[in-house]
């Protein structure tokens, strides 16, 4: 498969890249690690007349520590960085399981987050398509792994999305009107045409991360058919803060995805004000993936939706538990 022709601009700041897209009417698209977007150009399923090539701009590679203690990341720095952050174990987790290396190499924080979401149909070459009418996603009116539904089912499938949603970081984002931060759950959509609720003259330049109260930690997981270069059927993160006792759960959070259109927070209230013990994990783990809504099998038609749900469920108690053991070892 060829690329086919385009443009090409290099921006030196995010403003310079909002204002290429404006100008360029929806014809445009963001370019990073490139990893996502270059296959999808071969492939036929986007299309542009002008790749924006945001990686170059150094505000966008920063990595910073403030005072207070909270985090501040580029949306163009590399994954292979994100093993620095020693103390956030579920996205460090998470960046070392994308892909293999070459890929993980390439790819960046922000291309990552922002990835589309996957589907066996509409990951099929442009002469597979040939002849065959348009699904959803590719402007038709029709679903093939759906026949009977109305909207695009399309897989979530960023591995980083779960862990950066359970710690609930904040997407810094640039538009011709300014700039505004938004907590990450809300960037996404349940809608597999359009999984992420940004316009096409918008970038997102960086992540802000909480500070890390002593006592905190966190897991991630993923279940692929294999070990690496793949996608998950199901990922999961979860975030677990204790009480200066060590024993008591103060806050705690977790998401899915994989097999669900948009990374999906799933409430643990119950667990905070409790004495964590492993039955108590299993309990939580047990009621919370009840709250998982449509379970999608459109990006690995073989794997049914039974089967993810139960693994999501495994998933979540191993990051449970996991993410305790990490928070009790900070207060022991
Ligand atoms: C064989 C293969 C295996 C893969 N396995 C995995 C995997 O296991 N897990 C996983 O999570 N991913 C996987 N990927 C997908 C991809 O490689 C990674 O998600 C990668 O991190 C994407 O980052 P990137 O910088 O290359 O994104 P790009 O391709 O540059 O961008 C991805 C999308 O985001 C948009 N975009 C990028 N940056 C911004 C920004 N700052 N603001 C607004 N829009 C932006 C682009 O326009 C594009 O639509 C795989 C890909 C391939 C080809
Ligand atoms: S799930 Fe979405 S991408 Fe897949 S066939 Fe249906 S409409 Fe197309």
């Amino acid at each position: 498969m060829r690329l086919p022709r385009f443009d090409y601009a290099s921006p030196a700041s995010a403003e310079e890249a909002v204002r290429l897209l404006s100008q360029a009417g929806g014809k445009a698209k963001i370019l990073c690690g490139g990893t996502d977007l270059l296959p999808a150009l071969k492939r036929g399923s986007k299309t542009a007349d002008l790749l924006v090539n945001i990686k170059e701009i150094p505000a966008l590679q920063k990595m910073e520590e403030t005072g207070d203690g909270r985090v501040v990341i580029g949306a163009a720095v590399g994954l292979g960085r994100l093993q620095s952050l020693s103390r956030r174990q579920a996205v460090v987790q998470a960046a070392s399981r994308v892909a293999a290396a070459e890929l993980n190499n390439m790819g960046t924080i922000g291309g990552n987050i922002l990835v589309d979401n996957r589907c066996w149909y509409c990951n099929r070459s442009r002469d597979w398509w040939r002849g065959k009418a348009p699904c959803f996603k590719r402007g038709g009116s029709r679903c093939y792994v759906f026949p009977s539904g109305r909207q695009c089912r399309a897989a979530a499938s960023s591995d980083l999305a779960p862990a950066l949603v359970a710690a609930g970081v904040k997407a810094e984002i640039v538009s011709p009107a300014g700039s505004r931060l938004l907590p990450l759950e809300d960037l996404y959509q349940a809608d597999g045409t359009r999984p992420h609720r940004l316009t096409g003259e918008e970038v997102v330049t960086c992540f802000h991360f909480p500070p890390l109260p002593r006592g905190s930690g966190s897991s991630f997981n993923k279940v692929a058919k294999r070990q690496t270069l793949d996608f998950a059927l199901v990922n999961a993160a979860a975030r677990i803060r204790l009480d200066a006792d060590g024993t008591t759960c103060k806050e705690a959070s977790a998401t899915v995805s994989g097999s669900v259109t948009f990374p999906t927070v799933l409430p643990l209230d119950p667990l905070v004000g409790q004495k964590i013990t492993p039955a108590v994990l299993q309990e939580a783990a047990d009621d919370a993936v009840k709250h998982i809504g449509f379970i999608t099998h459109a990006a690995a038609l073989d794997v049914p939706a039974n089967y993810r749900r139960r693994v999501a469920g495994v998933l979540l108690r191993q990051c449970l538990v996991q993410a305790w053991e990490k928070a009790a070892s900070e207060v022991g």
